[in-house]
C-alpha cells in the first residue's frame, strides 16, 4: 500500500526525517512510535503532501506520490487525521461528517454507519463540534476521515490528551476498522496502546528508524520496554 525509501525531509536547514525506509502492506495496522520531537508528525505530513520530500522515494500502491498535493493524495485514497483533532469547530457534528464525505455519493449511508460505530457522536449530531470533549473530537476527526472512504488512513497521535479509558476505547475502534478493508499507519507516543493493536511497528528516534518488527516482539524488546513502556528510566544509559 505504502512504500517509503530513504526519505529525507525537514524545514529550512533543519533536517528532521533522516533516511527513513518502511512499508505498510494492504490491510495492516502499522505503528510508528517515538518520543517527543522524533519527527513523527513531520514524516506523516511529508507522506500526506503537506511538506516537501527532500529526497527519497514514496509510493502509494506502486505510484510515485512525491510532490503530489495533499488534496490529490485524498483522491488516491490516502487521508491524514492530523494531530490535535482539527475539526471544524463552528460546524455541527453532522456537518463535519457531510464535509468529510463531500465526494462520496453514498455519504448518507456511510455517515449512518459511522454514527452507529460512534454512538457518542450520534447522541451529539447537532452539537457544535468545538464544544465536544477531546475524546469526542478525536472520534469525530476519525469518523470524518472515514466518511471519505480512504484506503490508507494516516493517524497522527490519536491518543494525545485523552484519558486512559478513552484511549482504550478509541484504540479498540481503530483495531476494528480493519474489518472495513482499511490500512492504517498509526503514529504514536503512546507505545503501550499502539503496540497492542498494531501488526508491525517501527521506532523512530531523532528522525531515523532504530528498531522494527512484529508489534508483539517489539513490546518485549528491552529497549522499547525501557524507553517507551515505563519499565526503567527514560534516557538511562544502557
Ligand atoms: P511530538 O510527538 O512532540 O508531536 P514529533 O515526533 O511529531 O513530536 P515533529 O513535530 O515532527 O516531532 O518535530 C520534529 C522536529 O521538527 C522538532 O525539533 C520540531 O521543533 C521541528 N519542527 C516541527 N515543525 C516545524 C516547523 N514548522 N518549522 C521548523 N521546525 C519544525
Amino acid at each position: 500500500m505504502l512504500k517509503v525509501r530513504n526519505l529525507y525531509a525537514g524545514y529550512g536547514h533543519l533536517e528532521v526525517v533522516r533516511g527513513v525506509s518502511f512499508h505498510v502492506a494492504l490491510g495492516e495496522i502499522v505503528a510508528l512510535v517515538g518520543a517527543n520531537g522524533a519527527g513523527k508528525t513531520t514524516l506523516l505530513r511529508t507522506l500526506a503532501g503537506l511538506q516537501p520530500v527532500w529526497s527519497g522515494e514514496v509510493s502509494l500502491q506502486g505510484r510515485d506520490i512525491r510532490g503530489m498535493p495533499a488534496w490529490r493524495g485524498i483522491l488516491q485514497g490516502m487521508t491524514l487525521v492530523p494531530e490535535g483533532r482539527l475539526v471544524f469547530a463552528d460546524m455541527s457534528v453532522m456537518d463535519n461528517l457531510m464535509v468529510g464525505g463531500y465526494r462520496n455519493p453514498d455519504r448518507r449511508t456511510d455517515i449512518a454507519e459511522m454514527l452507529a460505530l460512534f454512538p457518542r457522536l450520534d447522541e451529539r449530531r447537532q452539537q457544535q463540534a468545538g464544544t465536544l470533549s477531546g475524546g469526542e473530537q478525536q472520534m469525530l476527526a476519525i469518523a470524518r476521515a472515514l466518511v471519505g472512504r480512504p484506503r490508507l488512513l494516516l493517524l497522527d497521535e490519536p491518543s494525545m490528551g485523552l484519558a486512559p479509558r478513552i484511549v482504550s476505547e478509541l484504540f479498540r475502534l481503530i483495531h476494528d476498522l480493519r474489518r472495513k478493508d482499511l490500512t492504517v499507519l498509526l503514529v504514536e507516543q503512546n507505545a503501550v496502546a499502539a503496540l497492542q493493536i498494531a501488526d508491525r511497528a517501527y521506532v523512530l528516534e531523532t528522525g531515523a528508524i532504530t528498531l522494527e518488527g512484529d508489534a508483539n516482539e517489539l513490546r518485549d524488546h528491552p529497549e522499547v520496554r525501557r524507553a517507551y513502556l515505563g519499565q526503567g528510566t527514560i534516557g538511562e544509559e544502557s
